[in-house]
């Protein structure tokens, strides 16, 4: 199919972009790599009738680390920028090993992290990253700039925190420690596939053992869900061996988690799906220990 006829304006700031927005309340969409916005309007399931490409403002096409030791990541930085990023590699490992997992390279050439994290697909690798790391998201509208925490950023399926009129234009998280470990995994069925279920995991560890954890599973819910029962017995004092951490964390899931039945799996086995990745993403966040 092709999509209903719309008028197309290229923002030349993200202001102007804020402000065409308010000038047409109700009919205006955002297009940034256009990777799941055109797929849409190809199949009329959204019509907007005036899109607003932010695509050429460069200057938020960008990672920087920040004074506060920070990493700064601009809305427009293509999935591909992150796989080739040195400071993505070095300072947020999760990123790089998650990126690889989305969609196929045509897709990841065009496809933007603001986009992924605006167009809020329960099934998407980066927004359960960015909830594991407990980023923030940086948002300028028609009152101002705002920040939200990524943990408070995904609302629904496809919803977010953005409200009427807002441009998703950075993500601020921290760079890893030297005694910091992050995990990831999905099950897909062929890869570059959304996942039927995946973890992106972050967190702490001394002797071989984790002391903080925080697991973000995501294709189990309509957004991202952190599984904090699971998180507690990962990092129990109370439990020294890592195994039985792992048996109680395992159990804990199903008082975390509760995964919908749709055509691709049913509940009982995306459940089944969780406890074998909990297993596997943190069997290898123990085996490379802390930095990695
Ligand atoms: C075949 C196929 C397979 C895919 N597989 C995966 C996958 O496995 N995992 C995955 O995560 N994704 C997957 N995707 C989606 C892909 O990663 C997209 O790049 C991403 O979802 C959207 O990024 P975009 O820049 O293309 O956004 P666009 O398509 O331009 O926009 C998407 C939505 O976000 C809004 N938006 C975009 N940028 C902003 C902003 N800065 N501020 C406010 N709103 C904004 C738009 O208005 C629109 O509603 C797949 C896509 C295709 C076509």
């Amino acid at each position: 199919m092709k999509p209903a006829p719309f008028d197309y304006v290229r923002a030349e700031s993200v202001h102007h972009a804020v402000r065409l927005l308010a000038e047409n309340k109700d009919g205006a969409r955002i297009i940034a790599g256009g990777q799941s916005l055109m797929t849409a309007m190809n199949f009329r399931m959204s019509s907007p009738a005036l899109l607003v490409d932010i695509g050429e403002l460069e200057h938020l096409r960008d990672i920087t680390l920040t004074a506060d030791a920070r990493l700064r990541i601009g809305a427009l930085t293509r999935h591909a920028d992150l796989d080739a990023s040195p400071d993505i590699a070095a300072h947020t490992p999760l990123l790089r090993k998650a990126i690889r997992h989305v969609a196929h390279t045509a897709i990841r050439n065009r496809g933007t992290f603001g986009g992924s994290l605006s167009h809020a697909d329960p099934a998407s690798e980066l927004p359960a990253c960015v909830m594991a790391l407990d980023a923030t998201i940086h948002i300028v509208g028609p009152d101002g700039d705002r920040v939200v925490p990524a943990r408070h950023f995904f609302t629904g399926v496809h919803e977010t925190a953005l409200g009427a009129g807002e441009v998703l234009v950075a993500v601020e998280l921290d760079v890893i420690k030297a005694d910091e470990v992050s995990g990831f995994g999905e099950f897909a069925r062929r890869q570059g596939d959304y996942a039927m279920v995946g973890l992106a995991a972050h967190g702490r560890i001394a002797a071989g053992l984790l002391t903080a954890v925080d697991l973000a599973f995501f294709a189990v819910g309509s957004t991202p869900i952190l599984a904090r029962r699971a998180a507690a017995a990962l990092v129990d004092p109370a439990t020294p061996d890592p195994a039985q951490r792992l048996q109680r964390a395992r159990e804990a899931l199903s008082l975390d988690l509760d995964p919908p039945d749709d055509p691709q799996s049913s509940a009982a086995m995306r459940m089944e799906l969780a406890r074998v990745l909990l297993g596997r993403v943190v069997g290898d966040m123990l085996a490379r220990g802390a930095g990695a």
